[in-house]
């Protein structure tokens, strides 16, 4: 029997994609994957360092696998904290029979093809061009390397890796490189391998994509490539969009992709402090760009991100976010606690705000946004909308992402991988209840689309 792996994989949407192109070269090696860790021969950890928490849970995790292998099995861990933590790793964590980071190569040690697994490195003929976070590239990229169809009806994508801003509070530059965008052809081949019907376009910094490539693909390339995905699937959906870079271009291209949902990293709102934050824009600008886009789609949905209680946030910023939240009225929101990281501009600043503070902050803008997003939610009984099936009795309609935002439960009979009209009845927090729509012939319309 060929040997087994097993992958486990924690953090965000990109080690998702990250995870699943091993998972095609593992598979092409010869290897074969399997769901029970305790019965592979090859269990590989795929981490995040995101923030501390984030790395108690990839340590948590690879001693609880290393516990549940079999004997004899090879324990890998790879990913951002193997990249980023690689000799530490190494040094007290010898449950791990190698740290893998982007780099390195994974060595199986069950028959000598796997071990090939990684050893090709991927140019992507990336010119120097912007460079403002001069890190090394990585010597290796999961980029283009091949991938299994999606096991669901939607899969994320990813365009591009790493990241040419300088954020004071993120590490990801320092560890992911400077941004490398991948070609269009070799984006859309692997749309087309996935045969999903929902495509989620997902990079470090998603509406920059092409600027590392001026002459091949150019600024602004984005807007092209979703057109070009959208034209081959019905849900095109772009996730982390910074904010600057949301042109009108990008805002028709998005609206006539099937997905009118805009997830915006806007981070903060008070334009000092995301100075501070070394980020453009202010709450101004933000709620004009939002309202213009609800005048273009009413339908429209939005998902922002924050980081409550970075160095030097006075009650004056926190009051701007406050407000902010409730006059923009965002369908979904998440807020972070700021998370001291090595290496990073804000280590190092001054007026550093109490844990304490930082608890109380952030409870209030949670507790405002759920009674916000409870209420955008009422507001949909009774509507009709358009799902997409993505298991017996769980859909997605153009307002919620995968494995983000909230779901519609509905009627197990839908098949898995169709679209379907249906009649929203009630709504459970984030989730949303939905029965058959009455189209006509009084049946329950479901149309598997192509794409
Ligand atoms: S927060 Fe996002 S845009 Fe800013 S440096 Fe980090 S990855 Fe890049």
């Amino acid at each position: 029997m060929a040997s087994r792996f097993y992958i486990e994989t924690l953090g965000c949407p990109k080690n998702e994609v990250d995870s699943e192109k091993l998972v095609g070269t593992l598979l092409a090696q010869g290897l074969s994957a399997t769901e029970d860790e305790s019965q592979a021969d090859v269990v590989v950890v795929n981490t995040c360092a995101f923030i501390e928490e984030a790395r108690k849970e990839s340590i948590d995790t690879i001693l609880a696998l290393s516990e549940r292998r079999k004997k004899g099995a090879q324990l890998v861990v790879t990913g951002c904290m193997a990249e980023r933590y690689g000799d530490e790793l190494r040094a007290n964590l010898p449950e791990a029979d190698q740290i893998a980071g982007f780099g390195v190569a994974i060595e199986t040690g069950v028959q000598p093809a796997a071990n090939e697994v990684a050893t090709t490195a991927v140019t992507l003929g990336r010119k120097p061009s912007l460079g403002v976070t001069a890190q090394p590239v990585p010597s290796f990229d999961l980029l283009n390397l091949p991938r299994p169809a999606s096991r669901t009806p939607w899969a994320y994508v990813k365009i591009a890796e790493g990241c040419d801003r300088n954020c004071g509070f993120c590490a990801i530059p320092s560890f992911r490189g400077p941004q490398r965008s991948r070609d269009v052809a070799s984006i859309l081949r692997e749309v087309d391998e996935l045969q999903a019907k929902e495509i989620v376009l997902v990079a470090q910094d998603l509406a920059s994509y092409g600027k590392d490539r001026p002459d091949e693909l150019g600024a602004g390339s984005i807007v092209d490539l979703v057109r070009q995905v959208s034209a081959t699937v019905p849900r095109t959906r772009l996730l982390y969009l910074y904010p600057s870079d949301l042109s009108d271009a990008l805002i028709d291209a998005i609206l006539a992709s099937g997905v009118p949902y805009f997830d915006l990293s806007l981070q903060h709102v008070s334009k000092p402090h995301l100075r501070r934050m070394r980020r453009w824009g202010d709450g101004e600008r933000f709620l004009k760009r939002i309202a213009d886009i609800r005048s273009r789609e009413a339908d429209a949905t939005f998902r922002s991100n924050f980081i409550v209680g970075y160095p030097g946030e006075t009650e004056d910023d926190h009051d701007q976010l406050l407000s902010f939240v409730r006059e923009a009225s965002l369908d979904w929101c998440g807020f972070f606690e700021y998370s001291p990281e090595e290496g990073t501009y804000a280590v190092a600043l001054p007026d550093q705000v109490p844990a304490g503070l930082m608890h109380e902050r952030i409870a209030e803008l949670r507790e405002l946004q759920d009674t916000i997003t409870a209420a955008k939610r009422d507001e949909l009984i009774d509507a009709t909308v358009e799902v997409l099936v993505d298991e017996p009795g769980v859909a997605r309609s153009h307002r919620e992402a995968p494995q983000i935002d909230g779901i519609i439960r509905v009627p197990t009979s839908l098949a898995t991988g169709s679209f379907a009209t249906v009649r929203i009845t009630d709504a459970q927090g984030p989730d949303l209840v939905a029965e058959g729509a009455d189209v006509g012939e009084g049946s329950l319309q479901g149309a598997d689309h192509a794409g």
